[in-house]
This record gives structure tokens, sequence and C-alpha cells, in this order.
């Protein structure tokens, strides 16, 4: 979802793109992205986060497979799947051109092909228990998907996990994968793994980090911060992540459940604007951005105020889901995201990183894109903008309902839902 502050000095025109990505169930984006737009004036556009919401999945068996992701140079990656019985085909929900540009399958006799949103590793029908693929690192990335690849300064990448995930076919039967990864890097280099996913342990996983830096503890989290960036981005980062999470925990009365590591990457300062991409990943205890364009070096208040509401609707996430079990659900998408929205301007005004003046206007902005909706929630910009407007015509304090909504869902470990908001405002 993009934000924009509008600013008056023409001169300073700058285009944003940003993007969220993210899924649901298998075709069913969360956070999508809003590809390019252009606005007049100093634009700064956000890129929420991007949560895999809980697949209530109508539960598919599963199947064990290893998954081996070696560094083998510096942009090649070797994978190697180990199915626990024998299957006739791997099945990848397609990520753009990734596979198609950037895999290579090693195994003699297999082969991939792509189409119907699927990519399809098999042996012409035979049975098999293993299959190498041989992957280059990929720079593109697809609306409302995790980015692949994010390059740091120092060499180091960030390699998305989900996307080696998928299902297995054993003949006319469908599994799910329950993937257990081994890493190996490169030389010397130091690889960190996402923890497992202690609310939906056969997810998407999410970042493995290689490369040479290491994780720098910052207060209750860990960082791992490019080089390149510049300070200010740094700086508002940190701060508003240091300050939220302190806010919320305080406020939500529940600390982390699970370890955070903030990865932040910058790249590409010769493109043109400013966009961020990445956000909370679910049940990784993770939140990643990518910085690009030659306004990540422009520090202006607008641009501080834009990044602040990014991060505080973030760390809102990494709250939402600080439950012991239950949490965000695969309905309802405007629940996580309005409620995100609404937590985080709550944030920022409490903390005095905002003016009542901006949570205004930004209040405003909104209200205005969900009247032009017809206050639908259907939609990319409505999930946000009529979710705000909806959690603020509730007549209730966000906090305190936010705070009923996160023991409702430990309960009985059911997702968020408008039920759940209706027990509780009419229990006010
Ligand atoms: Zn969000």
């Amino acid at each position: 979802m993009l934000h924009a502050g509008a600013f008056d000095d023409p001169s300073r025109q700058f285009a944003i793109k940003a993007i969220y990505r993210g899924r649901m169930h298998p075709f069913v984006f969360i956070e999508g992205i809003s590809p390019m737009h252009r606005f007049l004036g100093l634009c700064a556009a956000f890129l929420m986060l991007c949560v895999a919401p809980r697949l209530h999945a109508e539960e598919q068996p599963k199947l064990a497979v290893t998954v081996g992701l070696r560094h083998v140079a510096k942009d090649l990656w070797r994978v190697d799947y180990r199915f626990a019985q024998a299957v006739t085909a791997l099945k990848l929900r397609s990520i753009g051109e990734f596979r198609q540009q950037e895999w290579k399958v090693l195994t003699p006799g297999m082969s991939m092909t792509s189409g119907s949103g699927f990519d399809v590793i098999a042996s012409k029908g035979q049975p098999f228990k293993a299959a190498s693929v041989e992957i280059k690192t990929f720079d593109g990335w697809e609306p409302k998907e995790y980015v692949s690849f994010n390059r740091f300064g120092d060499g180091g990448r960030t390699v998305y996990l989900g996307h080696l995930q998928g299902d297995i076919e054993q003949g006319t039967k469908t599994l799910s994968m329950r993937a257990d990864f081994k890493l190996s890097g490169l030389g010397q280099e130091n690889v960190i793994a996402p923890p497992p996913n202690r609310l939906q342990p056969d997810a998407e996983r999410g970042y493995a980090y290689f490369g040479p830096a290491q994780a720098v503890p910052a207060g209750a989290v860990k960082v791992l911060i490019d080089q390149r960036t510049p300070q200010w981005l740094r700086e508002t980062i940190l701060d508003v992540g240091a300050k939220t999470s302190a806010y919320y925990e305080k406020a939500y009365q529940r600390g982390l459940k699970d370890q955070l590591l903030i990865l932040i990457s910058v790249d590409n300062f010769e493109s043109s604007g400013f966009s961020i991409k990445g956000g909370a990943i679910m049940g990784a205890g993770q939140v990643s951005y990518r910085l690009e364009g030659k306004q990540v070096l422009l520090d202006h208040p607008l641009l501080r105020e834009g990044v602040a509401r990014n991060v505080a609707h973030e760390m809102a996430h990494i709250w939402q889901l600080a439950v012991a079990q239950g949490g965000i659900g695969g309905q309802g998408p405007w629940i996580h995201e309005g409620g995100a929205e609404a937590m985080a301007i709550d944030a920022l005004l409490q903390t005095g990183m905002w003016s009542e003046e901006s949570a205004k206007a930004y209040r405003a902005k909104q209200a205005a894109t969900c009247e032009k909706l017809g206050g639908a929630v259907d939609s990319y910009d409505g999930i946000y903008a009529c979710g705000l407007v909806r959690f603020d015509a509730l007549g209730v304090g966000i906090v305190p309902l936010w705070r009923s909504m996160m023991l409702a869902t430990e309960v009985k470990g059911d997702a968020y839902s408008q039920r759940m908001i209706d027990t509780i405002v009419s229990a006010k």
C-alpha cells in the first residue's frame, strides 16, 4: 500500500513505488503492491507488512521433505530436495519469472514446466525421491509476493525460503510439504536461519541470511543492517521500532513471544524515487525491508513520517501475533490491516512521534479513499483505508479493543474475526 504526503514544492517531485507482498491461502494476497504511483510534490510511499495469515487449511496430508540450501558461489545456490517417500511431482506456486529465469534442474531426466500459476518439477511421470536445482540470485520481484532475494552492500544475501516450498504430488494425491531446511554457507560466512514458525509450523519460512555480518542486539530485538543504509533511515527505523515496541508492550500488556530480527538492505540508488518493500513476516520473527531509489539518500521530515508510520504498522502486526495461539487468519484481512493502521496511529501519537495534525491528515486521506470505494473492504486499498475507518467508527478505544482481541484469540485459537470484534464491542 502506498502512502503519500503532499508537499508543495514542485521542484522536488518524486515517484514512489511500494510493494507489499504476502499471501494467504495459495492464491490470495494479503498485502499486494501498488505498482508505481506518481504524486505531485514530495511523496513518501511505504509498504506495510506482509503477513501470511494462518491457513485454516482443510488439512491436507503432509510429507516430510529435507530441503538443503547451499550457497555455492556469490550469486549461485544449490537446492537439494529429499522426499520421505517417492513422489511424482514437486508443485510450486509461480513467482513471476523467477524459476523460469533462474532455476536449472540438475537431476538427470527431470525437468520443470510452468503454467497455470505453477512451476512443476517432475520426471516424465516416473516416481522420484530426490531432486536438485541450481538457482541464481533473482533481482526481480512480483506484486503481492515477498522478494525472493535481497542483496547487502558487503556481499551478504537473504533468501526467502518460502519460495522453495510448495506442494507435492503422488499420482493424483496432493500433499503439503513439511520442510526441514538444512542451510550451508560459502566458506566462513555467517548463516542465520529463520526460527521455526511457532503458530504455524508448516507455513512458509522467512528469510535466511548468508554473509559476513552478524546480527546486532538493539534493545529487545536484533538487527542486521546494510552498511549502505543512510543514517536518517537507520535512525528512523530503529528509533521508531524501539519506541513503538516499548509502547505496545505496555499498552497491550504482553511482550514479544518470538525473537525478532530486523533486516534492512538498500540497493539501486540509481533508480528514481523512493521505494520500500518488505514488512513483517508472519511466524518468522522477522521484519525485512529493502530500500531503493535516489531519494533513499534524502532526509526529509515527510519521508521520516512515512517511514515511521510504516514501522509502527509492522510492529503492530508483530504484536497481533504475540499470542500463544490463534492470531491472524485467512479471512477479513481488513481486521489485521485496519487494526494495524489504527494501532500504529495511536502508538505514533502516544509516543509523540506524530503530531495530531499528521494523524488527522492521514485519517482524512484514508477516509477519502474509503469513501471512493463505497466503504468496501474487498479491494487492496479498501483493506487498509476502510479497515481503518471501520475501527475508528467502533467507538471503542483501539488499545482495550485489541487487548481483548489478543486474549480472545488465545482462548481456543480462533483467528481474529468480525464476530470477535462484535462480541467485545457489545460487551463494553
Ligand atoms: Zn499490514
